[in-house]
């Protein structure tokens, strides 16, 4: 369990793609710091997993399975967490996917999925938790970006559009809800180590590396501990913001 470096003492948090990866670190990282994580993805044994790692850690967790990129199941998880803590404080929306392929050859189903998942998976937990946060007077958002939406990639227009569709909603969202004291901003990581980077092939890797200042990759901790920050208290004059946590590959 990493050390506990920001209060979210009380606090109720859903976490998308919570089975694996950047969504696994952030969820320890929030129950860490004494929220309540409610853990989603579509594998229920692999949420299992990781709701026992913060059960022995002394957090609390429940695993919830759905797919955000449909609206009835992500207003469910919402219901789910309502029934249980009464409250949802914080939402990350986290869940993404990739189906690469260069444009010539990009079937519309690769592009759809894409879209569907990263993007409208975003619009879908927002719309679902907004009723409450704003009867709650408050409330924390954070989505996960990508450079790769500040900069495209060859190879990934449907990921580099959903993400670069991501930042867009952010600042939008933030605008409408800033009155209401909730916030919302977007965290862009860079190449971190996960099964998502996994598939890269071994040269391509020391390649990219060399494009990052800090000359490596990240570690999914490295981007849990801003998005447990923006969860936190000390965060509540930020908002409609990108962060990268990219080891300086980017810098606009
Ligand atoms: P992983 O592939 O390791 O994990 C993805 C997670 O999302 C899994 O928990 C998966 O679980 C879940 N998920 C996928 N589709 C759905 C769905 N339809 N509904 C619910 N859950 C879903 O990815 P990473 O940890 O690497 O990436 C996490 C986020 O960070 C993504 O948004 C990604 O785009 C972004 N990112 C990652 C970078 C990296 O270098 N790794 C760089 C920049 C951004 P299951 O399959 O069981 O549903």
């Amino acid at each position: 369990m990493p050390a506990k470096y920001c209060s979210l003492s009380g606090k109720i948090a859903i976490i998308t793609g919570a089975s694996r990866g950047i969504g696994k670190a952030i969820a320890i990282q929030l129950a860490a710091s004494g929220s309540k994580v409610s853990l989603v993805a579509r594998n229920q044994n692999d949420l299992d997993a990781v709701q026992e790692i913060i059960k022995i850690s002394g957090g609390e967790a429940q695993s919830l399975t759905g797919d955000v990129s449909n609206f009835e199941s992500f207003s469910g998880i919402v219901t789910q967490t309502l029934e249980k803590w009464h409250n949802v404080d914080i939402l990350i929306n986290n869940a993404g996917i990739t189906h690469d392929n260069i444009l010539m050859r990009m079937k519309e189903d690769e592009w759809d999925s894409v879209m569907d998942i990263n993007l409208k998976g975003c619009f879908n937990g927002i719309k679902a938790v907004t009723r409450h946060m704003l009867k709650h007077k408050g409330g924390r958002i954070i989505n996960i970006t990508s450079i790769i939406g500040q900069i495209g990639n060859a190879g990934q227009s449907n990921y580099a559009a959903s993400k670069a569709g991501i930042m867009g909603l952010t600042k939008s969202i933030a605008k409408e809800l800033g009155s209401r004291n909730i916030t919302i901003n977007a965290v862009a990581p860079g190449y971190i180590l996960t099964d998502m980077t996994d598939k890269l092939d071994d040269n391509v890797k020391e390649k990219l590396k060399t494009s990052i200042p800090l000359g490596r990759f990240g570690n999914s901790e490295d981007v849990a501990n801003l998005v447990c920050f923006l969860a936190s208290n000390e965060a509540s004059y930020i908002t409609g913001q990108t962060f990268n946590v990219d080891g300086g590959m980017v810098m606009i």
